[in-house]
């Protein structure tokens, strides 16, 4: 031991410091023993156990209450009996104590808590309390509800749980999410909620109504012993897949054992307020929880039992020594004088508790709350997580970390994929073929696209055949075809030629798109034109004959009266007469009109135009010839070797105009949703010509639909989805697509609502999109496969058909002739001016 050698003087001087210090220290001195008292249901000891604990470790652990010895009474309070209550509390109130802990009976609770105001005296709640005020010498350090339900709402946000079913046990559940069914808007979450049968363990029927109504995520609220048989049942039901996800309300789950649904692939989550990383949490877990099962206690109660104890020595400590407990009765209307300060010193604590860190509010209720977010996985419940009010849910996991789990999840397991024999997407080997069995019955894109993201993401395919494509009744809302049975989970997809409709993503879950398309008309090849008598006209339009005969006259008039005006179109008709009476024109309008319609035919004629302006006029029409002949004979010969096609209709509106040619769409397909949706007046035409159209114009298959466009002889007309159009198309050259496409959509892989394969199946068919094999296996199918490409050279040469040459094709030669002719105009003025002249000149000379 350290000697410490003190002179005389300071020796004295210590002394003097230390009596004057000791002085003081009996002035203010604490007393020696401070009673604290804690009230327990009869039936668990840990409770009792726990308390005793931390008021052990307050008098045994150094520096959490210097100076004073905490003495712990334990009573037993009877369930529900408010007398024995209230007697039990006096008794401990005359024997003088700090502060009253429990009991966790509500009803109990509230009488004790009377007693203690009215006396008042701090009393000490660790228990669930719904009510929103805090009696005035109250503290609670259980989490508010309305703290729980922000957490349980967040969690539901962050999951994207737009609809889910409360499955609640009795009242107090309900209390307990009332603050949760008040916080979200009405519009963000669709709730259903249904009570667990009271008095009686089969949940079954109750699980069934659930399933029926798609209801997959759930959140339960029971009590803890309840949990495993509701588990259990809901197994039976199939309800313990991956496409289910529960999220259990109780703080206490993890001490359930919860093992024999680890390999399940339900996702099962549930907050725990004790945090288990931390080791005096664990310390105490172990020692007053084990073995975990036969745990009637919780652990978040005896947690919040421990922290009430040390909220209570902290204060204490802070409050200093001058505290004085003093005997009160029950009878007497003077409560303890001190009792509020050493509350308010409580509700000032702050301290990290074993439920994580403790702080209260000006009302005493608990503030500061940390809970984990635990899932159940092959290692049991673990934590992923943690959620604060300020910072929400905070994952330790990433998106990545998420994805990797559900592809390692996915790895070796068999999907059962459903699909529909439908040309070039599934389609049956060899019909006649009973040897076949299995996935080798099936062939196709839809069947290779399968194989090649099950080889991506290493899992096994059971094919099997679906029904109908079907959607949800606008009107019944029920349920129909593969999109029924995906909702019940017959399978794990469907893939086959399933269009992404707002109305099966409400129910369904959509990958990526695999393929776009948009709805087209499959109709009969046009028949040849019939050989027609005026069939030589056809090369150029009406308008353009029209013109060419206007032109014609036009020329021929103007240059009947240019060469009247030129002086150098008169002749003299007797050239051996120098001064003749009568001068001749040769462009008389006949004359000139036989001129202009020997050069249009290619001819010519026995006179020819002398003046600049004549000529001019003559040149230009010459030009004109040329083009217009070359034209009409060039256009002539395509006109000649082409066989001209004849179609009723063009586009869809042609069909909307008609009611002669029939036309139709698959029975249960997106097609016909298409127009009985659509807004548009001509497609409203449309639907309201098929649907009252006898016999019915819908079909049950597509092929059924191609046949009959086949047979009808262009009677019917089949509205079906661009790529299998394209498809048949390519193999049957007697079919052909009219018009262009009336909307654009995309193919996507649906799976049951809330499949965790979703985003894995997505990023492989971005894979397969990337690396080609999409466009390969759809070059595979549609041009290589089953006679593709049949009619590739009769499409060439229908893409080469001629048509008449219209206005806008031959105009400009007009525009020429016409600025030809008003130059030949001004020309012929010059030399009318410049003839006038030189004979003006003549005369001068002659008579001077
Ligand atoms: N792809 C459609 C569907 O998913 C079926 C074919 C159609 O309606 O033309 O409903």
């Amino acid at each position: 031991m350290a000697a410490v050698r003190v002179r005389p003087s300071a020796r004295a001087r210590l002394w003097t410091r230390l009596w004057l210090g000791a002085l003081a220290g009996a002035a203010s001195a604490a007393p020696d023993l401070v009673r604290i008292v804690g009230l327990f249901d009869p039936g668990d000891e840990r409770q009792e156990i726990t308390f005793l604990h931390a008021v052990d470790r307050v008098n045994r652990e150094p520096g959490l209450l210097p100076g004073v010895h905490l003495q712990g009474l334990v009573e037993r309070v009877p369930l529900h009996n408010s007398f024995q209550a209230t007697r039990r509390v006096c008794l401990a109130l005359e024997r003088g104590v700090a502060a009253v802990f429990g009991p966790q009976t509500a009803s109990t609770s509230w009488h004790v808590q009377s007693i203690c105001d009215a006396m008042e005296v701090p009393h000490v709640e660790s228990r669930w309390d719904f009510r929103p005020r805090r009696a005035d010498f109250s503290i609670n350090i259980h989490p508010h509800p309305s703290t729980l339900s922000n957490a349980y709402v967040s969690l539901i946000r962050q999951w994207h749980w737009h609809a889910f079913t409360i499955v609640y046990e009795d009242a107090a559940g309900l209390l307990r999410l009332q603050a949760m069914l008040q916080a979200p808007t009405p519009s963000e979450f669709s709730i259903t909620i249904r009570q667990l049968p009271p008095q009686s363990d089969d949940f079954r029927p109750l699980l069934k109504r659930i399933k029926k109504n798609a209801g997959t995520k759930i959140l339960l609220d029971c009590r803890l012993s309840t949990v495993p048989s509701l588990l259990r049942q809901a197994r039976e039901l199939g309800m313990m897949n991956q496409y289910f996800s529960y999220l259990i309300t109780s703080l206490d789950v993890h001490i359930v054992d919860l093992d024999e649904f680890k390999y399940t692939g339900a996702n099962i989550t549930a907050l725990r307020l004790v945090n288990p990383s931390d080791p005096a949490a664990d310390d105490v877990i172990r020692r007053f929880m084990t073995p975990p099962t036969a745990a009637q206690t919780r652990e978040t109660e005896v947690a919040l039992i421990h922290d009430a104890v040390l909220v209570f020595a902290r204060a204490l400590h802070q409050f200093g020594r001058s505290l004085h407990t003093q005997s009160l009765s029950c009878g007497t209307e003077r409560g303890w004088s001190q009792g509020s300060s050493l509350l308010n010193f409580m509700k000032l604590v702050r301290l990290p508790g074993l439920s994580g860190p403790v702080q209260f509010d000006g009302e005493g209720f608990r503030t500061e709350v940390t809970l984990a977010i635990t899932e159940l996985s092959k290692d049991g419940l673990t934590r992923v997580g943690t959620w604060s009010p300020d910072q929400g849910a905070n994952y330790t996991r990433n998106y990545g970390d998420k994805m990797q789990e559900i592809e390692q999840s996915l790895r070796h397991k068999t999907l059962v994929v459903m699909t529909t024999v439908n040309e070039p997407y599934a389609m049956l080997v060899n019909e006649s073929d009973t040897t076949l069995t299995g996935n080798a019955r099936f062939e196709g894109f839809c069947i290779d696209l399968v194989n090649e993201i099950a080889r991506l993401r290493e899992f096994y395919v059971q094919f099997v055949e679906g029904g109908s494509y079907g959607g949800i009744d606008p009107i019944t809302g029920e349920a129909s075809g593969m999109v029924k049975e995906l909702m019940d989970q017959k399978a794990d997809m469907a893939v086959t030629d399933l269009t992404i409709t707002y109305e099966r993503e409400q129910v369904l879950d959509f990958t990526m798109p695999w393929m776009n398309l948009g709805i087209g008309i499959l109709y009969s090849k046009p028949k040849k034109e019939p050989p027609q008598l005026f069939s030589f006209l056809a090369p150029l339009s009406l308008e353009v004959w029209l013109y060419m005969a206007a032109t014609y006259l036009g020329v021929s008039v103007l240059l009947f009266i240019l060469a009247r005006f030129s002086p150098y179109e008169w002749d003299n008709p007797h050239p051996c007469r120098e001064e003749p009476d009568v001068l001749e024109n040769q462009f008389s309008l006949p004359n000139s009109l036989w001129f202009t319609i020997g050069s249009l035919m290619q001819q010519g004629s026995d006179i020819a135009p002398k003046a600049l302006s004549t000529r001019m006029i003559a040149g230009l029409w010459w030009f004109f010839t040329l083009i217009m002949i070359s034209s009409y004979t060039a256009n002539l010969a395509a006109f000649l070797t082409v066989e001209r096609m004849v179609s009723p209709i063009e586009s869809a509106e042609d069909l909307a105009k008609q009611t002669e040619i029939k036309y139709g769409a698959l029975e249960s397909g997106s097609t016909k949703n298409f127009f009985r949706d659509s807004k548009i007046a001509s497609y409203q035409r449309m639907w309201s010509f098929m649907k009252s159209a006898r016999p019915s114009v819908f079909i049950k298959k597509a092929s059924e639909g191609v046949e009959r466009v086949r047979s009808s002889q262009g009677r019917y007309a089949y509205l079906m989805e661009s790529p299998q159009l394209e498809y048949v198309v390519e193999r049957d050259c007697d079919l052909v697509q009219v018009g262009g496409l009336l909307d654009t959509k995309s193919y996507g892989i649906a799976l049951p609502p809330g499949s965790p394969y979703t985003s894995t199946i997505s990023n492989a068919i971005l894979i397969l999109q990337e690396n080609g094999t999409l466009h390969a296996l759809k070059t595979k199918w549609w041009k290589e496969m089953k006679g593709g490409g049949a009619c590739k050279r009769n499409a060439k040469k229908s893409s080469a058909a001629a048509s008449e040459l219209g206005l806008d094709q031959v105009g400009g030669v007009f525009v020429v002739l016409l600025a030809g002719m008003a130059a030949a105009c001004c020309i012929a003025i010059c030399e009318f001016i410049w003839k006038s002249r030189q004979l003006n000149q003549a005369a001068h000379v002659s008579t001077s």
